[in-house]
């Protein structure tokens, strides 16, 4: 379906129960590059660039940052169907765009092209669009616009910021790679550090053992994205999570553990980097997305050509 304003197009994918479905919301500039058109947009105005995406409406666009991601879950969507057809806990994906309807059909008619499955796309022409992200019950919304983003995680919903970049991916199994703190738990302990500095907040650590982390803005997605692994033996899954933080293993690892644990958060694989750089880890094990809280760690996955999205602390 194509929700314009209120109109809505039917793209004849089926649609999923949104009640069962984990739903992502992506904006068309994290899933496509548009970057010429958006430079067009704010050099030569609204007009201009509506113009432009009407001559070339069936000219797809090229892939963006999330399309790999996008497109791996529409895999794990397959496999969850082959297990079990009346499977309902499926991924929903849900193209927003501040595209006016008449400029937008470029982009319906590029995810057709591409072969993407997108259940509903709403042009919508308010300034927040992030306020129909509730109503659609998005559990992870991933745009361009730094303000977007800002405001869905105000609202609660788990979100992160995606630059354009040049990305590769190698694999069809979904692989999601998630910072520690900040972006799973909470930022309680980068807090510590920075007033108190590194035996801070080791010391801080050793004294909270035994008390879980407070939940970070990507827990939720986290913990659905679980349960779908759970679905599957580790062999055959086609998910595959991990945990790769700046933390040690050795003085700050037991409580990130135990966390996860009291939480039941499942992660197939956890690395304890000790503030080492990240790239060449993510270059390995090479994810569809990568959530951090730290720019250098986003830029050092994008050296690497790891999709990547900032899940900024300072809204
Ligand atoms: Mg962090």
């Amino acid at each position: 379906m194509a929700e314009v304003g209120s109109t809505i197009i039917n793209t004849n994918v089926k649609q999923k129960d949104p009640n069962e479905a984990l739903v992502i919301a992506v904006t068309t500039r994290a899933i496509f590059n548009l970057e010429e058109e958006h430079k067009l947009f704010l050099t030569k105005g609204k007009e201009e660039y509506v113009k432009h995406q009407q001559a070339n409406e069936d000219k797809p666009l090229e892939q963006g940052t999330a399309f790999a991601f996008i497109q791996a879950v529409q895999f794990v969507n397959q496999k969850l169907l082959e297990r079990n057809p009346e499977e309902k806990a499926l991924f929903d994906v849900i193209v927003l765009s501040n595209n006016s309807p008449e400029s937008g059909m470029r982009v319906v008619n590029s995810a057709k092209q591409h072969g993407l499955e997108i259940s509903k796309f709403c042009f919508v022409s308010d300034e927040d669009s992030t306020q129909y992200l509730k109503s659609h019950n998005v559990k992870l919304f991933l745009s361009a616009d730094r303000t977007d983003v800002c405001n869905a995680l105000q609202r609660g919903v788990p979100a992160a910021l995606i630059f354009q970049q040049d990305v590769q991916a190698l694999t069809t199994q979904l692989r999601v790679v998630f910072d520690g703190d900040a972006v799973l738990f909470s930022d309680e302990t980068d807090r510590v550090f920075r007033e108190r500095g590194l035996s801070g907040a080791v010391e801080y650590e050793r004294a909270m053992e035994a008390v879980p982390m407070g939940e970070g803005p990507l827990k939720a997605f986290a913990m659905l994205l679980g349960k779908m692994r759970k679905k599957f033996s580790q062999e055959n899954s086609p998910v595959r999570t991990y945990l790769v933080t700046a933390r040690s293993g050795r003085d700050m690892g037991i409580r990130a553990i135990k966390t996860l644990r009291e939480w039941g958060l499942a992660i197939d694989e956890a690395f304890f980097m000790d503030g080492a750089p990240k790239g060449p880890l993510l270059s390995q094990i090479q994810p569809h997305i990568f959530f951090d809280d730290g720019p250098h760690n986003i830029q050092g996955a994008q050296d690497v050509g790891i999709p990547s999205a900032l899940v900024p602390c300072d809204c």
